[in-house]
């Protein structure tokens, strides 16, 4: 199949963080996307974990069309009605009490961090600010993101590393036993690592570190960024542990279905430090994002959607697996949850990625050499079955290129 088509990336004046695939999409729909020249990709990456719901859902344009034509922004300063209902819809869903609206991701992890500390500090034990993370985590890209996940790529070239964090091996009970102290404020971790290559905890770990939090008063955080909100096959992956609650979530990427908006979830005690003047934002809540938000998790919280990813991540399960079989020269994992998947591969994923562009098929990377595979929640059994076939042609195309 032909080379993708480039189109010319007007990178001049864009600030050069990401090294940008030559490709631009006009129009989306479903697990669909088009190019500025009408080519359709099959889209299983959904703006990495973001649009849950497919490209151009008409409940959420509905929403924003509607919402856009009363009230955009106000202040919080006011009282939004939206954030009390979307609030009320989270709270709900999850069994937490409290919600602090965000524009992304990272703002959420930062007032997880923040109510962390301020729930210690307001208890008289203000000596208690270390965020303990995790090996192959990723927490988004604010300096107190980036130093709660530890990872030195992402920390290199900005200032010396901050005080409060602490950093250890992936899934070892025993190290995060050892390191809980008088200084421990909180336990950060993703039910399901997104970007670190679809690892999840084990059930009996997260089990464990529920308990020591218990025991010690140490708070656990779930980011549930990219894994929660229906993505696994429950609304939230944690949900697949009986046991394992948090005292605090964040939650983001599908919340808004690619309108940015995020949330930090928390029990009333984790967040009683929260006071008036504590924290803010000047556009999180406001009444466009809370009208958006809405109209999407009224969607995700559906039992049959969560169903349907069960059925859809079962397929692909076994596909992927035939596919290991026969190409084992080139995957040599399956892994992650629902469909958060992850292809751990034996020749490179960058090349992969681009083998599988070429059949216009469109899937993110991952830490530890996977691709991932993040479809909209929505896609179809014959989307998959598409999928899986541009996946076998991808695989063929990584042999002959490790043969060459
Ligand atoms: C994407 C992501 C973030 C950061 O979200 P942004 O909206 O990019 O700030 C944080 N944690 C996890 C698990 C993520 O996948």
């Amino acid at each position: 199949m032909a080379e993708t088509t480039a189109a010319p990336v007007p990178s001049d004046h864009i600030m050069g963080v990401y090294s940008r695939t030559p490709l631009a999409f006009e129009r989306g729909e479903g697990a669909r996307l088009y190019t500025t020249d009408g080519e359709a990709y099959l889209d299983c990456l959904a703006g990495i974990a973001v649009n849950a719901l497919g490209h151009g859902h008409p409940k959420l344009v509905q929403a924003v069309k509607d919402q856009a034509e009363k009230l955009w922004h106000v202040s919080n300063i006011f009282t939004i009605p939206g954030q009390e209902k979307l609030a009320t819809a989270l709270t709900a869903a999850s069994g937490l009490d409290v919600v602090f609206f965000t524009n992304s991701g990272t703002e959420a992890i930062e007032c997880a961090i923040k109510a962390a500390r301020k729930h210690h500090w307001a208890k008289g034990q203000p000596e208690r600010i270390d965020i303990i993370g995790f090996d192959g985590s990723f927490h988004g890209r604010t300096l107190a993101a980036v130093n709660a996940s530890g990872n030195a790529a992402y920390l290199e070239g900005f200032g010396p590393p901050m005080p409060g964090f602490v950093h250890l091996p992936f899934d070892d009970l025993e190290g995060i036993r050892a390191a809980v102290g008088p200084t421990t404020a909180a336990i950060l971790l993703e039910p399901v690592q997104g970007e670190g290559g679809a690892r999840s905890w084990p059930d009996s770990t997260l089990r464990a570190i529920r308990e020591l939090c218990d025991e010690t008063g140490t708070l656990l955080i779930y980011d549930e960024i990219q894994c929660g909100l229906g993505r696994t096959g429950k609304l939230f992956a944690h949900e697949w542990v009986e046991g394992a609650a948090p005292d605090i979530m964040t939650v983001a990427k599908a919340l808004g279905g690619g309108f940015p908006v995020g949330a930090c979830l928390a029990t009333a005690e984790a967040a009683s430090g929260m006071t008036p003047g504590s924290h803010g934002s000047t556009y999180g809540g406001n009444p466009l994002a809370m009208a958006v938000g809405l109209a999407a998790v009224e969607e995700l919280v559906k039992p049959a959607l969560q169903a349907h990813v069960r059925e859809i991540a079962g397929y692909f399960n076994q596909q992927l697996t035939g596919l290991k079989d026969r190409f084992p020269d080139v995957v040599v994992d399956i892994r992650g949850k629902g469909l958060l998947i992850g292809v751990k591969l034996a020749t490179p994923n960058r090349e992969f990625m681009q083998h599988a562009r070429e059949e216009r098929l469109l899937i993110a990377g991952g830490g530890d050499n996977c691709v991932r595979l993040l479809p909209p929640l929505t896609l179809t059994l014959d989307e998959a079955r598409e999928a899986v076939e541009k996946l076998e042609r991808a695989c063929e195309a990584a042999r002959r290129k490790a043969a060459a």
